[in-house]
């Protein structure tokens, strides 16, 4: 644990989180600030600061964090019509926490993948 990162005080229950799905390896749970009217992060209980260095490190709970994102998207109702799966990542991408963490987004239909240019 990082005990400087949000997330991981969230997975020790320093911070409260509404928590949609848990497994031995893996947290799920809403978005404080929904963009969608689905909006869930999906985290590894381990601390990562990206996706990157998560599959770099770590392949096998890499799989289970994409395995809870499509149980998290099939628990909100979201296989029929589709949904998002997200991680921003560095800079550029506007990545404000350093844990890594999928979006799941749905809910109603998400409009472009980026703003226009
Ligand atoms: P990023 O921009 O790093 O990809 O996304 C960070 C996300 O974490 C944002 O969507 C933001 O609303 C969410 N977030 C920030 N602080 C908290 C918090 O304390 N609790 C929850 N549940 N989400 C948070
Ligand atoms: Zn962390």
């Amino acid at each position: 644990m990082d005990t400087d990162c949000l997330f991981c005080r969230i997975v020790a229950g320093e911070i409260p989180a509404t928590v949609v799905h848990e497994t031995d390896t893996t947290l799920a749970f809403r978005d404080i600030d929904p963009k969608a009217p689905v909006h869930v992060l999906v985290i590894p209980k381990t601390h990562h600061p990206d996706v990157v260095t998560l599959a770099r490190q770590d392949p096998a709970v890499s799989a289970d964090l994409l395995s809870a994102a499509a149980a998290v998207a099939e628990a909100e109702g979201l296989l029929a019509d589709g949904f998002r799966l997200l991680f921003n990542t560095g800079v550029y991408a506007g990545q404000e926490v350093f844990h890594v963490h999928g979006h799941v987004l749905g809910g109603e239909p998400l409009g472009p993948m980026l703003a226009p240019r």
